[in-house]
C-alpha cells in the first residue's frame, strides 16, 4: 500500500502532490533574480553548524519538479521528512505553485532584475504573482528594503505582522546616479519618481517616494562599515568576515544573519560559520590556475555580469578577462541582453578574451564600449580560449553564463 503510495508521489508531477508530505519543521524559502544559490547554502551551512538537521536543494534545483525531488529522496515510505529545517532555494514563478500545499515558516526576497529573457515586463509580473500569494501569508517575510521591487511586497498583506528588511549601509562605490541597468525606478504605489540617496549597484540603494514614503522602513538588520578589501563588516556592533569580497554578498549574508537571528541560532555561531562559508561551483570561486589567481563568476543577466564587473574594477591590480557567451536554450537565444552590461572605463585590464558560441557577439559589444579591439581575442573554441588566457601570470577574471559556466570551470581545472 505504501509502496504504491510512494509511487504515486514519485510519478505524478501533479501540484497538489505537497500535501502528502508530513513536514514538522519550518519551511525557508529563498527567491531573487540573482544570488538564491548562495544565500539558500549559506543559510543551510549556517544551521547546520549550529547542529540542525537540515534537508536543502544545495545544488539549485529550484523549480517545482526539483524541490519535490529533494523531498522525495529524503521522506519515509509514509511521506514524513525528520529533519529541523527544510531551507530551499525556489525560482520567483514557482513559490505559489510549491507552497500552495507546503506551509512556508519564513520566506526571503533578495531582489528582482531584468533576467536574460526578458525585455517586457516579465520582473512586473513575476512580482505580481507573488504579490498575490503573499496576500493571504502571514508568517516571516525578509525583505530587502534597499530593492523597491522587493520592498513593496511588504504590502501585500497589511495584517502580516512579521515583515523584517534588511539592509547594507553606504559602501565605498556607491554612486550618486545608477551606473547601471536597472528597474524600479518609480514608486509603485503611486508611480511618484523615486528620489534616491546612492546606489549600491543597479537599482539597490537608499531610496524613498517622496510622495507615499514608500522606502522609509523600519529596518531589523543593518550590514554597516563594509569594508571589501578586508572582506568584514558589522551588524549590531558584531564584526563579521566573509570568503567573498562584493557588494552583492553582503546583502545575501545580511539576509542569511536576519533568518538565523529569527530562529535564535547562536551570534558566535552565525559569525563562524559566515567566516568560512564557500560555494565550490564557480559562484564567485577564487582559484589559483598555473601560479595565476583567477576569480570565476557565473552571470546569466546584465545585473549578474555588472555584479562581477564591479568586483574587478574595485580590484587596482593589473587583470585579464575571459568572458563566455553561450545562447543554448537554458541560456536564452536571445543574447541581447549583452548590451545592458556597462563595459566602460574597466579598470587596469590588459586582454580580454572571449568564447562560448557567441564570442564575436560578446566581442563586438566589448569593442562598441571603447575597448582596443586590438587587445580582444575571440575563439569559438574553448579549450583554445583558456589556453590562450594562460598563456601568462596575470590575474584572471572569468565571467560566464549558465551553460557556460561548468564546462569553462572544468577546462581551467584540467591546467590545475
Ligand atoms: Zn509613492
Amino acid at each position: 500500500m505504501e509502496a504504491t503510495y510512494f509511487g504515486k508521489l514519485a510519478f505524478d508531477w501533479n501540484p497538489e502532490i505537497f500535501k502528502y508530505f508530513k513536514i514538522d519543521a519550518p519551511i525557508i524559502a529563498v527567491t531573487a533574480t540573482n544570488g538564491k544559490t548562495m544565500t539558500n547554502n549559506a543559510i543551510s551551512y549556517v544551521l547546520e553548524k549550529a547542529g540542525k538537521k537540515v534537508l536543502c536543494n544545495k545544488e539549485g534545483n529550484n523549480m517545482e519538479t526539483g524541490i519535490l525531488s529533494t523531498l522525495l529522496k529524503n521522506c519515509t515510505l509514509s511521506g514524513k521528512i525528520k529533519s529541523d529545517f527544510l531551507v530551499f532555494e525556489v525560482d520567483e514563478g514557482y513559490i505559489p505553485v510549491v507552497f500552495k500545499y507546503l506551509k512556508l515558516d519564513t520566506l526571503v526576497v533578495l531582489n528582482f532584475f531584468r533576467d536574460q529573457l526578458d525585455r517586457n515586463g516579465e520582473v512586473e509580473s513575476l512580482i505580481l504573482k507573488i504579490n498575490d500569494f503573499l496576500k493571504t501569508y502571514k508568517n516571516n517575510l525578509v525583505l530587502n528594503s534597499d530593492d523597491p521591487n522587493v520592498s513593496r511586497l511588504a504590502q501585500a498583506n497589511p495584517d502580516n505582522k512579521n515583515i523584517y528588511y534588511f539592509s547594507v549601509e553606504k559602501y565605498k562605490y556607491a554612486t550618486k546616479n545608477m551606473s547601471e541597468a536597472g528597474e524600479g525606478k518609480f514608486c509603485p504605489f503611486c508611480k511618484t519618481k523615486l528620489e534616491y540617496e546612492y546606489y549600491q549597484y543597479s537599482h539597490v540603494g537608499k531610496f524613498v517616494c517622496p510622495n507615499c514614503h514608500f522606502g522609509d522602513n523600519k529596518i531589523y538588520k543593518i550590514a554597516k562599515n563594509v569594508d571589501l578589501e578586508n572582506r568584514t563588516f558589522t551588524v549590531d556592533d558584531i564584526s563579521y568576515k566573509t570568503q567573498f569580497n562584493s557588494i552583492y554578498n553582503i546583502y545575501n549574508f545580511t539576509a542569511v544573519i536576519s533568518v538565523c537571528s529569527l530562529y535564535n541560532i547562536d551570534i558566535s555561531i552565525i559569525k563562524d560559520s559566515l567566516s568560512t562559508f564557500v560555494l565550490n561551483n564557480g559562484r564567485l570561486e577564487h582559484l589559483v590556475i598555473k601560479n595565476t589567481p583567477t576569480i570565476i563568476n557565473l552571470a546569466k543577466n546584465p545585473t549578474g555580469s555588472n555584479v562581477s564587473l564591479r568586483i574587478l574594477n574595485e580590484d587596482k591590480d593589473e587583470k585579464e578577462l575571459l568572458f563566455v557567451l553561450n545562447d543554448n536554450l537554458a541560456d536564452g537565444h536571445d543574447v541581447s541582453w549583452i548590451w545592458d552590461i556597462n563595459f566602460d572605463n574597466l579598470n587596469n585590464v590588459s586582454r580580454i578574451i572571449t568564447s562560448g558560441n557567441r564570442a564575436y557577439d560578446i566581442a563586438i559589444r566589448i569593442k562598441t564600449s571603447g575597448f582596443d579591439f586590438n587587445k580582444i581575442e575571440p575563439y569559438l573554441n574553448l579549450q583554445e580560449a583558456v589556453n590562450a588566457l594562460y598563456k601568462n601570470n596575470t590575474k584572471k577574471y572569468i565571467i560566464a553564463n549558465y551553460t557556460a559556466l561548468q564546462p569553462t570551470r572544468n577546462e581551467i581545472l584540467k591546467l590545475k
